[in-house]
Formats: structure tokens, sequence, C-alpha cells
């Protein structure tokens, strides 16, 4: 799980996250939509610990990763946190096998085989199976982002940020792979925090919607709550179900 508790930053003199609460359960696949500017990778970025807030608290159940009036900041190497990001993040001079291979060597903590066995499930997983020696430039845009996918899971992270990871992906791409992040984070019991601004994207993949909005979580329901019920104008305009 993770629990975010009055979460605010600013940039200069703008406002961008305020008083952010948000509880993501175990297991739960959770959705930041909004429109673009509504702070939605800024919150992402500052969960990674990539990006400080200026004032709140985040915590797993056993870690804390930051609690800015205890002054706790834990760097984001030590959040064992999975990363997938809209630009795939491949190292283009490395094989497919070493891009997954790579955070496992240098972690110290597995023997050669071990790692071998892990990218192997990993890339089995993503049904990659027969990739191991490409080149990310040898890849399609979908397979790339199944290789980055492959590395969050070898690393076997409980919990996986993704930032629209599909959005560089045509459409029927898109829907196939959405489908397969879906599939995967569910029969591995994943807790994914999932950035998008594509509204069906949200719809078909998540328990929950965090519905942002300058900043401010505007609504926390499920996909069928909010599609069926968007109870206010800025809502069913921004889902654009009528009303
Ligand atoms: P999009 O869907 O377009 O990516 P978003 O909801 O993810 O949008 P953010 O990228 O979190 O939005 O940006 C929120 C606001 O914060 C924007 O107004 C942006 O200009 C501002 N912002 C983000 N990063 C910085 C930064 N490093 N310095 C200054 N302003 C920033």
């Amino acid at each position: 799980s993770i629990k975010i508790e009055q979460l605010s930053k600013s940039f200069a003199n703008q406002s961008v996250l305020k008083n952010i609460n948000l509880d993501v359960q175990k297991g739960q696949f959770v959705t930041l939509l909004g429109p673009s500017g509504c702070g939605k990778t800024t919150l992402l970025r500052i969960i990674a610990g990539l990006e400080r807030a200026d004032s709140g608290c985040i915590a797993t159940s056993h870690t804390q990763f930051m609690n800015t009036s205890q002054g706790i900041f834990l760097p984001s190497q030590r959040r064992k946190l999975g990363f997938v990001f809209q630009d795939y993040g491949l190292w283009p001079h490395m094989s497919v096998y070493d891009n997954i291979a790579f955070a496992l060597k240098i972690s110290g903590q597995y023997s050669r085989a071990q790692i071998g066995e892990k990218v192997r499930r990993a890339l089995n997983y993503v049904q990659l199976d027969t990739y191991s020696d490409y080149r990310p430039a040898q890849l399609s845009g979908g397979q790339k982002q199944r290789v980055s996918i492959a590395r969050a899971l070898a690393a076997e992270r409980q919990c996986i940020l993704f930032d629209e990871p599909l959005s560089n992906l045509d459409a029927n791409l898109r829907d196939e792979l959405g489908q397969q992040i879906k599939m995967l984070a569910s029969s591995l019991g994943l807790t994914c925090l999932y950035v998008t601004h594509d509204r069906r994207e949200a719809q078909l993949l998540s328990d929950k919607i965090a519905l942002l909005k300058d900043g401010q979580i505007h609504r926390f329901d499920s996909p069928e709550n909010l599609f069926r019920h968007p109870d206010d104008e800025w809502i069913a305009s921004f889902l654009d179900c009528g009303n």
C-alpha cells in the first residue's frame, strides 16, 4: 500500500499540488487521471523520490518515504519501486537482456544464474522470450515498452509507478498492452499507480480513479461510479459523457 497525506508542492509561486491525500491499497490499480497540467506527473515524481514536496508525508505499510515535519526523505533507489515511463528509459547500447539484468547485477544480491532465471521469467511475462539479444533500436515501440515492464517485474517490486506508458503507441497497440499490464498486475498482485490523461485507458485499467483538477483530488472513485454518475459539470465534460 501507499499512503499520501497532506502533500503540497509549488514551483516558484505556482501551487501545483494542494493538500493531496490518497490511499492506494495493496494489490490495487489506481489511476491518476486529469487534464494536462493538473499535476499528475509531479505527484508521481514526488512518490518516486525524483522531486521534493514542500510538505506532507508518504509511506508504505513498512517504510516512510518522506515526512517533511520529521525531516525524513528516503532517496529514490531505496524506495524499492518499479518505474515504467512514457519514453521507455532503455539503454540504447545494451541488449534487452542487459537492460533488464543491469539493476539486478549492481544490487550484488544475485548469482549470474539467478539473474538469468529472473530475466527469463520477466521476458516470458511480456512474451518476449526470444528477444534477449536484441537492441532497443531493433524493437517496435510496443516491444520497447514491454521490455521496460519486464525490467520492473524482474526486480520483483511490489509497487509499480507508470507515467503515461502507452501514450507513444498507436491505438490498437495501446489496448493490447493496456490489457497485458492489467492482467500482469492482477496475477502478480502488484500495487500500481498509473498516470494518464486518457479517460478510456483509466476506465479500462483501474480499480480506482483519482481525478485531479488544479492540483487537487477532485474525486476518488471506481470507474463504474465515476462514468455512470459524474455528479458535476466539470467531471461530465472532462469525461465527455454528455449530461
Ligand atoms: P501532462 O498531462 O501535460 O503531463 P500533468 O498533469 O502531468 O500534465 P505536471 O507535469 O505535473 O502536469 O505539471 C503540473 C504543473 O507544474 C504545470 O503547470 C507545469 O508547468 C508545472 N511544472 C512541472 N514541473 C515543473 C518544474 N520542474 N519547474 C516549474 N514548473 C513545473
